[in-house]
């Protein structure tokens, strides 16, 4: 019988218990935050080798706090907790995050999901931690004795299924930077019917100074195994007053660097790539005219 039979479940109070368990279990041990996609991995019949269940919600991670305008999230904040923060959203500088969060599958799973899960998972057509990478999100991650690296997310999520997370190790939260005053951010997706994953994602954010772009980040998921940041596109944009000329510009930077992007079974790479130059256009112009701070 195939999927998730582990012989020990445990739920620790301490890090320092989190850290020993990991240790003693090593690849047999499976952190659990929502458990929404380890439930879908095990459906499909894989975890079968997991034989410890490290079920992190007695922790006390739950909390959001801001400090100095950073926005910390602990591991086990829930989606929908994050997506309730309307005064957080308040100034349109994180607003693609509740873009992000609205239509991300149902209330169930968005009730139960965590925002550690939702990154550690690396699954390339995710919508939040593509909106996490535009914001320039920091992932803190604990081993032993207590200690905490942090690691950007771009770096964390190395590739498909592939945190940065060495034995021992669990990320605690994550810190979303103070964006530059005047910063607003949007979300945009594009799915083949309600409830469906993304066939291509984009979150810009976008800075205007006296009617001029004086900077701008675009980061697209499910173009390649992790967020994919367009540099070129979101370079076309910075100086320009976001016309028809400006986003056509950025398009065809795009087209430029965005040169094998993801084929497989939803979509071609050259279906995605025209999608991400639609996408691109909708989410500067979306960020650009969020109102708010
Ligand atoms: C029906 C359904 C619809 C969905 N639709 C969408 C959608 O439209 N868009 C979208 O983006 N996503 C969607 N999802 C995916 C959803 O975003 C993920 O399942 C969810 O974010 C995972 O969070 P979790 O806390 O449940 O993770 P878990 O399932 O608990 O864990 C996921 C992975 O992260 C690891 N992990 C969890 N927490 C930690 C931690 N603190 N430290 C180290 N490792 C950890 C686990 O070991 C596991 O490998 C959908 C899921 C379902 C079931």
């Amino acid at each position: 019988m195939g999927g998730l039979h582990p012989e020990n479940y445990f739920k620790p109070k301490t890090p320092a218990e989190v850290v020993s368990i990991l240790h003693r279990y090593k690849e047999d041990a499976l952190i659990m935050g929502g458990g929404t996609e380890i439930y879908e991995l095990s459906e499909r019949g894989f975890l079968t080798s997991v034989k410890a269940v490290v079920d992190l919600s007695n922790l006390g991670l739950d909390k959001i706090r801001e400090r100095d305008g950073e926005v910390l999230l602990g591991a086990s904040v829930t989606l929908s907790q994050l997506e309730r923060q309307r005064e957080l959203y308040a100034g349109g500088a994180l607003g693609c995050l509740p873009d992000a969060l609205r239509d991300l599958g149902p209330l169930q799973v968005r009730n139960m999901a965590t925002v550690a899960g939702a990154v550690t998972a690396c699954i390339p057509f995710f919508d939040l931690p593509v909106a996490l990478a535009c914001l320039n999100t920091v992932i803190e991650v604990q081993g032993d004795g207590g200690k905490i690296r942090r690691v950007p997310i771009l770096t964390f999520q190395r590739d498909y299924l592939q945190p940065d997370l060495n034995e021992g190790e669990f990320v605690a939260g994550l810190v979303v930077p103070k964006q530059e005053d005047g910063t607003k951010s949007a979300f945009t997706k594009f799915v083949s019917n309600a409830g469906d994953w993304s066939i291509v994602n984009c979150a810009s954010a976008i800075r205007v100074t006296r009617g001029k772009v004086s900077s701008a980040k675009v980061v697209f998921g499910a173009v390649a195994n992790k967020p994919f940041v367009a540099e070129r596109a979101a370079a076309a944009l910075v100086g320009t007053r976001l016309d028809d000329a400006a986003l056509e510009s950025a398009g065809g930077a795009l087209d430029e660097e965005l040169v094998d992007p993801t084929s497989d079974g939803k979509a071609s790479g050259a279906y995605r790539k025209r999608l991400a130059k639609i996408l691109l256009k909708e989410t500067v112009r979306k960020a650009a005219s969020r109102r708010g701070g």
